[in-house]
């Protein structure tokens, strides 16, 4: 058993950037330090109130129609900076679909708006005609992660930049190469909501290690019973590519 630990998961834009389940991420990061006895505090990182990045364990943010990506581009970019130093820090965050997007150079959408992003990770997304729906499943060094993908966005990284995983089923990053997501430092990025990280919780387990780690020296995390969540993985990747 560790001694009790604390820690501070950041939601960046809960309001504006949180679809398809995305919000089931924050409960199962915050259920797996729970259950281990230890304590979690969820707070959110709004627009345009200050927030104190190095308070942070984890760093969470979810998908978003165009118009969210619009509304929190300013924002987001203000806190670029800071960001880019937490990230080379080595704080542990996980960015789903439109916050994925907005980690790269930018996103442009089909109305041919640009919207700037952050770049913490080498990749650059272009929204094609074709919306890339469906269920996926992707190897990953976490093991096989699932979960649905919606974009209109097609993420092409550059050289040396490393992909979460390779896509089984779906499209992943774009529909031509068969890479999903990215990952810089302890900062992923991904296409998959559903949401992903009930159904994966050795990548759920991941992010709290490198956070316990980090912030109070901890080596191992304590065991938990990953039968129902594995259930559900397996159940989730027997669906077909597109349900009718
Ligand atoms: N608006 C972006 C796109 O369509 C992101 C969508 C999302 O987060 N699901 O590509």
């Amino acid at each position: 058993m560790n001694a009790p630990m604390r820690l501070v998961v950041a939601h960046l834009y809960p309001d504006e950037m949180n679809i398809y389940g995305d919000l089931g991420n924050i409960v199962a990061l915050s259920r797996r330090i729970q259950w281990r006895g230890h304590e979690v505090d969820v707070q959110p990182v709004q627009i345009g109130k200050p927030f104190d990045f190095s308070a942070a364990d984890i760093l969470f943010g979810g998908g978003g129609q165009d118009r969210g990506q619009l509304l929190i581009e300013r924002d987001l970019v203000a806190r670029g900076e800071e960001l880019r130093h937490q990230a080379t820090a080595g704080l542990p965050m996980l960015v789903v679909c439109g916050l994925y997007q907005l980690f790269g150079h930018g996103f442009r959408t089909g109305a041919g708006t640009d919207i700037e992003g952050v770049g913490i990770f080498g990749a650059t997304t272009v929204a094609g005609s074709q919306r890339m729906i469906g269920n996926i499943t992707v190897q990953s060094r976490f093991g096989r992660l699932v979960g649905f993908e919606n974009h209109s966005g097609q993420t092409v990284l550059e050289p040396g930049q490393q992909p979460l995983g390779r896509v089984e089923k779906g499209f992943g990053n774009d529909p031509s190469r068969q890479f999903e997501g990215a990952v810089s430092n302890n900062v992923i990025g991904t296409y998959l909501h559903g949401p992903i990280l009930p159904k994966s919780p050795a990548l759920a387990d991941h992010l709290i290690l490198q956070a316990a780690q980090r912030r109070y020296g901890v080596t191992d995390l304590e065991p938990l019973d990953n039968t129902l969540e594995l259930a559900a993985a397996r159940s989730a990747a027997a669906r077909p590519r597109r349900s009718r």
